[in-house]
């Protein structure tokens, strides 16, 4: 076991620590303020007490697992961690602000690694205090639930970071897949283009949210519909994702749809702010097109 930071305690940061935790990590969990990291823990209790209700897990380990989570406000606690996870919102100028910052701590051994949807690890790297010891490690949404981890070295990622990396990842029970540092990686290069073409489809009037929704989960057999997804996933998320994939590749069948612009501008962002394709305010969610 060892100690874990996680900077950036949203919906991916908070599924990290609590999976980290669970495995019995002591984890470190920071915002941008520890306010906001509290906040974050408590609402992994809650999460919690409600596996616990559906006896998915013990009481026990419910209580061990958040207990093993200690919100912070600054990062000199991070100086003891073996790993430090950046999941912050989906910024370049944020990230390279954090790894400034986390790097006057990073431990002599200590591996830096981003949970970035998109962004170049290699570029990222250069930013960083020791680029071999920077990694790409993208979980998935819900943390506890995603079965898979992608793992991105850049350029300059050395050999043991990347065994290390995958050793704790394979430790948290995941399935691996190694992906070199071009766009999007392996999901979100071949998810991205969907949702966006989804959100496309709605702008054009093809079809309203629910028939969007239904025809790809009856018709292409996908577990959740693109427009839910989006939202699960976060409208801002995955607005900055796509045009990471238009600047980088210059390829415009990556250009956002206006109507994903449009949403993101008006605050709708998804579930995590009540109201993105569909409305999260009551009981069922209620499409909003
Ligand atoms: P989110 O909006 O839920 O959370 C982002 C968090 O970062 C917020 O709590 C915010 O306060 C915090 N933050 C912003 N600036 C910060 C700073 N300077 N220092 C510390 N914390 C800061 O977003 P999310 O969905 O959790 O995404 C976080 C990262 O994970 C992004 O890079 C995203 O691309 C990636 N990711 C997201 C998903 C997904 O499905 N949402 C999946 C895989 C990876």
């Amino acid at each position: 076991m060892q100690s874990v930071g996680v900077i950036g305690a949203g919906q991916m940061g908070s599924g990290i620590a609590q999976t980290a935790a669970s495995f019995g990590h002591k984890v470190w969990l920071a915002d941008v303020s520890v306010e906001l990291a509290e906040k974050a823990k408590a609402k992994i209790g809650k999460g919690l007490e409600r596996l616990v209700s559906k006896e998915k897990i013990t009481a026990q380990a419910a209580e061990a697992t958040l207990a093993n989570i200690v919100p912070v406000g600054e990062y000199a606690p991070f100086a003891e961690a073996g790993f430090i996870i950046e999941a912050a919102t989906e910024r370049e100028d944020i990230k390279a602000k954090i790894f400034e910052v986390a790097g006057k701590v990073l431990g002599a051994d200590a591996i830096l690694a981003s949970n970035t949807s998109s962004i170049p690890i290699t570029r990222m790297a250069r930013g960083t205090v020791d680029p071999a010891r920077f990694i790409g490690l993208h979980f998935f949404n819900p943390v506890p639930v995603m079965q898979l981890i992608e793992i991105i070295p850049g350029l300059a990622t050395s050999a043991d970071t990347i065994t290390r990396t995958q050793d704790f990842a394979r430790g948290l029970g995941k399935t691996l897949v190694m992906s070199q540092d071009e766009p999007g990686f392996i999901v979100n290069r071949i998810l991205m283009p969907i949702l966006n073409e989804a959100v496309f489809t709605l702008g054009a009037g093809t079809a309203n949210v629910v028939d969007i929704d239904t025809a790809a989960r009856l018709g292409l057999n996908h577990p959740m519909g693109p427009l839910e997804l989006a939202d699960f996933i976060g409208l801002d998320t995955c607005l900055e994702i796509t045009k990471i994939l238009l600047n980088s590749t210059g390829d415009s069948k990556y250009r956002p749809a206006p109507l994903l612009a449009k949403y993101v501008e008006a605050g709708w962002l998804g579930r995590k702010t009540g109201r993105g394709f569909y409305d999260y305010s009551g009981e069922t969610p209620v499409p909003t097109r």
